[in-house]
């Protein structure tokens, strides 16, 4: 099967500061890939490069046989439709309920009628582990638990092949954060996502990613599964691994 998205040698530049120097990865259809490296080492900035939210300067990136930086308009357009995207501080909307924050995409991109929105958005709020009660609440009156289903519960609505993750457990209590990476396990079986996840957190990179990537000094240390990675040399992965690694 061809991969679902391929990055070749992209460099990225914001003026003086080089974030990435040639940086090559491939993500498999169906797999929980995870984008790891140390604090500003330009993991969400490929990923929104991934989203058409940055440029890059040279290189290409490829996501289900289209590249990006050659994209047109009308692609695009199609193309954003085929992913959804939480990310870290992508905030829901505070003056919509979570039914009406899960329901702006599909009012946005579709001539759905106002019934089915409505039992979309209610099977959507089932499926990530949300009361149906919870749909006419407002951000500020539940959890923040609460707050990262409803925002998955969008960002899937509107039934993505890929889904973008930047540091989904961020902000959540260990328990909630579990919950979460079951939550995450549960969509990709359900749904056949393809996920892309930035983490630092090691319960979810052990518990959730089938591969992962590690950038650091502007280029990938090493690509593979967890094994793979615990076996390079690398001061980052020795300290972020730290005692796990034995
Ligand atoms: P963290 O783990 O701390 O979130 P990261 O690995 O995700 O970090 P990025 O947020 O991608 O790192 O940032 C990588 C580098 O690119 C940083 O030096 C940052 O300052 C820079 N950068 C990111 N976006 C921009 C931008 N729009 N303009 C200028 N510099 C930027």
């Amino acid at each position: 099967m061809k991969p679902a998205i391929v990055v070749e040698n992209v460099i990225t530049r914001f003026e003086e500061n080089l974030v990435h120097d040639g940086v090559s990865l491939s993500v498999n259809s169906g797999e929980i890939f995870g984008l790891l490296g140390p604090s500003g080492c330009g993991k969400t900035t490929l990923m929104r490069e991934m989203v058409l939210l940055e440029q890059f300067q040279s290189g290409s990136i490829h996501i289900f046989g289209h590249e990006l930086k050659s994209i047109e308009y009308e692609s695009a357009q199609q193309l954003r439709q085929s992913w959804g995207v939480l990310f870290q501080y992508g905030a829901l909307y505070s003056s919509l309920t979570v039914g009406q924050n899960i329901a702006v995409q599909l009012e946005e991109y579709t001539n759905l009628s106002a019934k089915l929105i409505e039992e979309i958005v209610r099977f959507k709020i089932d499926l990530v582990g949300l009361k149906p009660s919870d749909a006419d609440l407002y951000p500020s009156q539940i959890s923040g638990g609460m707050r990262k289903k409803a925002a998955l519960a969008r960002a899937l609505v509107l039934d993505p092949k890929l889904l973008f993750l930047d540091e989904p457990a961020s902000g959540l209590d260990p328990i909630s954060a579990r919950e979460f990476d079951a939550l995450i396990l549960k969509m990709r079986e359900i749904m056949g996502l393809t996920v892309v996840m930035v983490s630092h957190d090691l319960d979810s990179i052990y518990g959730t990613l089938d591969r992962m990537a590690v950038i650091d000094n502007k280029k990938i240390v090493v690509e593979g599964t967890i094994e793979n990675v615990l076996s390079v040399q690398s001061p980052f992965i020795d300290t972020f691994f730290n005692n796990r690694k034995h």
